[in-house]
């Protein structure tokens, strides 16, 4: 098996029936890039970049992160890179920004919350990115957008940094892209709407999940709620889905889900474009998927879809042949 993944390791994804998803990786550091690589990644869905400001006593300079997102962009080659703008909060703490304690950090002052009231933090990274820009093929996607409205001003930053760069005479491509995560789910209920705004969403299920179902993605007790499969969240996957190819979007999607065996049937039934997941999983995926026609598991996620429980939907897909 390990033979087979290695001789798929630079060829496309294509479903049996002809048809092309893009398989992307989850990455943390630029180190990480070599894994990516050596994988098959075909782009970076999602480049958290949280942790360059964790483990250090202050903000990292604008320098500081310009190097880390050029880094990432020329290792790259010219493959896609969306990179996350900072998700601090919730389960990730950054201790020199001296945030009071919350009852509720999950639903808090986190991500982009955090990014547009401290806008000194959220410009620095802008230009470090818009700056790195020139190095490759750049996306931008805001984490935790709940509103039109916090998209459009994080949008209107990145405006107003972009046109003060230019105007000091700096380079900065002409082509990013700028997205969302859909990871609440006020967005995806919204996302015709959103679908006229971005260029791309990218479905936070890590997230989605836990909102979705209440239930706190750390909690023992409560984590058999944590169901994937609910016909519930695979309806709202659908209409994000839908929603975006309307408009003639992309969507992908990074949490864990877009990399279990499970799931990735009634993913490519329901039109997903990109697959972001940790390197490793990258060439069994590939691999899968290849033997799926995109046709049957249209019609295998229509019947999901129709399922009332987390568990009737795992039998059906666990009853495909594979
Ligand atoms: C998600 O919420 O699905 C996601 C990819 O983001 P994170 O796990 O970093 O919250
Ligand atoms: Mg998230």
């Amino acid at each position: 098996q390990i033979e087979e993944w290695k001789k798929l390791r630079d060829l496309p994804t294509v479903s049996r029936d002809g048809v092309h998803v893009e398989l992307a990786a989850n990455i943390g550091t630029p180190n990480d890039v070599a894994g990516v690589l050596e994988n098959g990644g075909e782009g970076v869905g999602l480049y958290r970049t949280e942790f360059l400001y964790m483990g250090r006593t202050e903000l990292p300079s604008e320098d500081v992160q310009f190097q880390a997102y050029k880094t990432v962009l020329e290792k790259m080659e010219g493959k896609p890179v969306v990179v996350r703008t900072l998700d601090i909060g919730g389960d990730k703490e950054l201790p020199y920004l001296d945030l009071p304690k919350e009852m509720n950090p999950f639903l808090g002052f986190r991500a982009v919350r955090l990014c547009l009231d401290r806008q000194d933090i959220f410009r620095t990274q802008l230009r470090a990115l818009l700056r790195a820009s020139v190095y490759g093929n750049l996306r931008i996607m805001f984490p935790m957008i709940a509103t039109l409205d916090e998209f459009r001003q994080a949008k209107a930053l990145l405006e107003e940094e972009k046109a003060k760069l230019v105007g000091e005479g700096t380079a900065v491509s002409d082509s990013i892209q700028l997205g969302i995560m859909v990871e609440i789910p006020s967005t995806a209920v919204l996302a015709d709407q959103f679908a006229q705004e971005v260029d791309f969403f990218s479905i936070g299920t890590n997230d989605l999940i836990q909102y979705t179902m209440a239930a706190d993605r750390m909690n023992e007790r409560v984590s058999y709620l944590y169901q994937p499969y609910n016909p519930a969240i695979l309806r709202l996957v659908k209409m994000v889905i839908d929603a975006a190819h309307k408009e003639g979007r992309w969507v992908g999607m990074c949490g864990e889900m877009a990399g279990d065996a499970t799931a990735i049937p009634l993913l490519l039934g329901l039109g997903l474009d990109e697959f972001s997941m940790s390197a490793t999983s990258i060439l069994p995926a590939r691999s899968q998927i290849s033997k799926l026609s995109k046709a049957e598991m249209e019609k295998l996620a229509a019947e999901a879809l129709q399922k009332r429980t987390a568990q009737e939907v795992v039998e059906l897909v666990q009853a495909i042949k594979q």
